[in-house]
């Protein structure tokens, strides 16, 4: 399976927040956008978003920066977000339901077509306009559907089991939500997503701060 850098992984993070950036800049008419502005916006050194930038294989101009439309090109080439991408979800709970809502994915080229829950109550029913499926018929549906990618947001308890007939229907990528270190072939890709350790950062950040002000002393 082909891995991608461990030192680009940074980079890759940082670069939905340029993209949303740079939009924002392109709405207001600007044509062109410099890597210090981004870095500005985004509390970032200059240096680290044009080393980020790079990877897409963008150049700047010197002095003008980046033209904006060709940047976001760049950007949602390297990403892969300039072609649609059917995904179904499986567990339509709180946080299911809250990604099926997130306008967001739609300009990431992100489309969930299907949802799967094993509640009775939910089954039929239609969430953001996707109607939620029997989770006992998942199996066929994936394949029939043809998708290649699943969001995993069902209980920790039941992960593994689902992921086992997501891989058997042909799921080669996977969101996984739950704190699950799941067991796949080889050429099935997890990408494990944890909410705290954004938050972790956030805390640490603010102890880091309240440190800086309190001249070296932690006041806590
Ligand atoms: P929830 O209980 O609200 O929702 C779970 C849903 O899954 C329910 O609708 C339930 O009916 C359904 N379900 C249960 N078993 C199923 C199965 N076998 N097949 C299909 N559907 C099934 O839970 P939640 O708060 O939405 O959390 C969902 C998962 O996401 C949990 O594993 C939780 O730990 C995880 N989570 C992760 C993060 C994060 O930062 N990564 C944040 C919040 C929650």
């Amino acid at each position: 399976m082909a891995k991608i850098k461990i030192s680009a992984v940074p980079s890759i993070r940082r670069l939905p927040s340029y993209l949303h950036t740079i939009r924002q800049y392109q709405h207001e008419g600007s044509e062109f956008i410099s890597g210090t502005l981004i870095a500005q916006e985004l509390n970032l050194e200059p240096i680290q978003v044009r080393k980020d930038l790079a990877i897409t294989g963008i150049i700047g101009k010197p002095k003008k920066g980046y033209p904006l439309e060709a940047l976001i090109i760049a950007i949602e080439r390297f990403l892969g977000w300039d072609s649609p991408q059917d995904v179904v979800l499986i567990g339509v709970g709180n946080l299911g339901t809250a990604l099926m809502g997130y306008q967001e994915f739609q300009f990431h080229g992100l489309n969930i077509m299907a949802a799967f829950d094993k509640n009775p109550e939910k089954i039929g029913t239609t969430v953001h306009g996707v109607t939620v499926l029997d989770a006992n018929t998942m199996g066929i549906q994936i394949r029939n559907f043809g998708v290649k990618v699943a969001i995993l947001t069902v209980p920790s308890t039941f992960a593994q089991e689902t992921t086992d007939v997501l891989v058997e229907a042909g799921i080669v990528g996977i969101w996984n939500f739950t704190n699950v270190k799941l067991k796949v072939p080889d050429q099935v890709i997890v990408q494990k997503e944890n909410l705290s350790s954004g938050y972790a950062l956030l805390c640490v950040t603010m102890q880091a701060n309240r440190m800086d002000e309190g001249n070296g002393k932690n006041f806590r």
